[in-house]
């Protein structure tokens, strides 16, 4: 198969984590008969250097053109960095945003996976996190309360503010066909997450919800709110497999699954429209702190390009090739600084794509 891939190495670790993702994908590409191609382009700070805009339409026009986008990171340290003292609309983050917008990505995904071999980075009670977990968050990333009108106005000297969070069923269902088409690819579980005792938009959401779901009766339907859902991420978070939700539940719910994981190098996201088209990376910014000291944990990069081969390119044989050479790496005994534990050994960045490539060969 032949596969374009726009890269953005993007800021700080972002080239060497990307670096190490190409020589994974490479491997795969070795071992399975693919042809990949790379295009790079610049987003973020380092187009902010080069054009002085953090994405130029030139290179939206190239990611447009691939199968799909691998990413680095963007971003520099916020208190130092020169990119900070510019407009909001021309800071790294702002070609970010354009990016998504312009490429139509409406479904975030964002696995959680506790690893035996990293159990000890959990932070939850040890008879809970013995039990491990592989989760899968699907937000809604376009629509919702982050996105719709919005005015603060003040009446009499008292400041009033109006959020409103609007959703039509064509969003509602174009996510939730999304949730259950993956869902079809892991464990077959879908927990729809909402407010539906208290919110219309909730209400309307489990509705078109449930008429999905008779499109795919091979996978059970549970629906539960979201404030039991919180509890239930820390309290039992085995319990699930894909979480479907709308925007700010999504968002929040993402970040606290996230860190019940306790590794942030780890965690691999994707984002996707409604054709097979996505863009891949990892969850953690550009760790400027540790930037070209070949300290970074490319893992998290590397998951995501196994999420790319999965859900754009249907090669789940290559993707498990990548997610069980990482195991595999894990369970050998090594180990980046960020995740480090008593009685392995700590590698670099680069030296974590060698064994993780090795094991891919092997
Ligand atoms: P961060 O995720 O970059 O770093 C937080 C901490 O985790 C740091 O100590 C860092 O060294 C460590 N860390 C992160 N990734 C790591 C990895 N792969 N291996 C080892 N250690 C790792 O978050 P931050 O410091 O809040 O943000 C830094 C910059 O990244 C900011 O400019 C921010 O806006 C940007 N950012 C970008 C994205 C993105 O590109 N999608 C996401 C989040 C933050």
């Amino acid at each position: 198969m032949e596969l374009k891939i726009t890269c953005i190495p993007g800021d700080g670790i972002g080239p060497e984590i990307v670096a190490e993702a190409k020589k994974i994908l490479n491997a795969v590409a070795a071992k399975f008969g693919h042809d990949m191609q790379y295009t790079d382009i610049l987003m973020g700070g380092a187009s902010i250097d080069v054009h002085g805009v953090p994405l130029t339409d030139e290179a939206v026009e190239t990611a447009r053109s691939a199968d799909a986008v691998l990413m680095g990171s963007i971003g520099g340290d916020t208190t130092t960095s020169p990119w900070y003292k510019l407009a909001p609309n021309l800071r790294p983050e702002a070609g970010l945003l354009a990016i998504r917008k312009a490429l139509n990505l409406f479904a975030n995904l964002r696995p959680a996976v506790l690893y035996e071999e990293l159990a000890g980075a959990c932070p939850l009670k040890t008879e809970i996190s013995e039990k491990g977990f592989d989760m899968l968050i699907m937000r809604e990333l376009t629509g919702g309360l982050y996105f719709g009108e919005r005015r603060t106005t003040e009446e009499n000297g008292v400041r009033k503010a109006v959020d409103t969070l609007t959703y039509d069923e064509n969003e509602i269902r174009r996510i939730a066909i999304k949730g259950f088409d993956i869902a079809r690819k892991r464990k077959k579980k879908v927990t729809s997450v909402d407010k539906a005792n208290v919110l219309d938009s909730s209400r309307l959401w489990r509705a078109v919800v449930e008429e999905v779901a008779k499109d795919y009766p091979d996978v059970t339907l549970e629906h539960m709110l979201v404030d039991n859902c919180a509890m239930q991420l820390v309290k039992d978070p085995a319990q699930f497999d894909v979480i479907l939700t709308e925007n700010m539940f999504g968002d929040i719910l993402s970040d606290e699954a996230s860190m019940v994981t306790g590794s942030i190098g780890m965690l691999a996201s994707a984002s996707l429209n409604d054709s097979k088209f996505g863009l891949y990376e990892p969850s953690h910014g550009s760790a400027p702190d540790i930037a070209g000291k070949d300290l970074a944990n490319p893992i998290a990069t590397i998951l995501s390009a196994s999420m790319m081969l999965r859900y754009s390119f249907d090669l789940d044989k290559e993707a498990d090739a990548i997610d069980n050479a990482v195991k595999q790496t894990l369970k050998d005994g090594y180990r980046t600084g960020d995740i480090m534990s008593e009685g392995c050994e700590q590698v670099g960045c680069k030296k974590m794509g060698d064994l993780i490539v090795e094991r891919i060969k092997s």
